[in-house]
């Protein structure tokens, strides 16, 4: 899977982007035109989907069974954001780091649950982090830049709707 074992400085990475850059939800191909008229409950999760929202809720009887956006970008091991964490100093403090980064996901999804973190992984003493969302990426990204300084940078790959980030310290 190509989208896996890219480090952020692949093609479609792009340093100096400022952190502001935000990309609207609307372009995610995963929750496009997702408006039933009836109820949908996620058979891996148990979101209920309600006039185009998942939510946490009590799925009613009638309620069709339809894997929601994040369940779907974990099937299908396509991340929505990309983390690649490196530097001395990150590495050394990594324990904090993740630490950190999942505080930040567990205080997000709280609020918006589609918005989670898919993977954690080393690779050549590189830590990246994959989520379902590409505004979890950043408040994460902003979080450790805030609490550890470093150097943030942003990518984003149009095509694939993906929003990549290089943070080193
Ligand atoms: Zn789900």
């Amino acid at each position: 899977m190509k989208h896996q074992n890219e480090g952020a400085r692949a093609h479609g990475y792009t340093p100096g982007r400022p952190p502001q850059f935000v990309m609207p939800a609307r372009h995610d191909p995963y929750r496009a035109d997702n408006k039933p008229q009836g109820e949908q409950v996620c058979p891996d999760c148990g979101l209920v989907n309600r006039r185009g929202r998942w939510m946490r809720a009590q799925a009613t009887p009638q309620a069709h069974s339809v894997a929601c956006p994040a369940c779907r970008r974990i099937a299908d091991k396509l991340p929505a954001g990309i983390l690649t964490i490196e530097g001395a100093y990150a590495f050394e403090k990594r324990e904090d780091v993740l630490a950190t980064a999942r505080n930040v996901a567990e205080k997000v999804q709280s609020e918006h649950p589609l918005e989670r973190i898919m993977s954690i992984e080393t690779f050549d003493g590189r830590l990246v982090i994959s989520t379902t969302d590409v505004h979890l990426v950043q408040a994460i990204g902003r979080a450790l830049h805030g609490a550890f300084g470093g150097s943030l940078h942003y990518g984003f790959q149009e095509g694939d709707y993906q929003l990549r980030l290089n943070w080193a310290a």
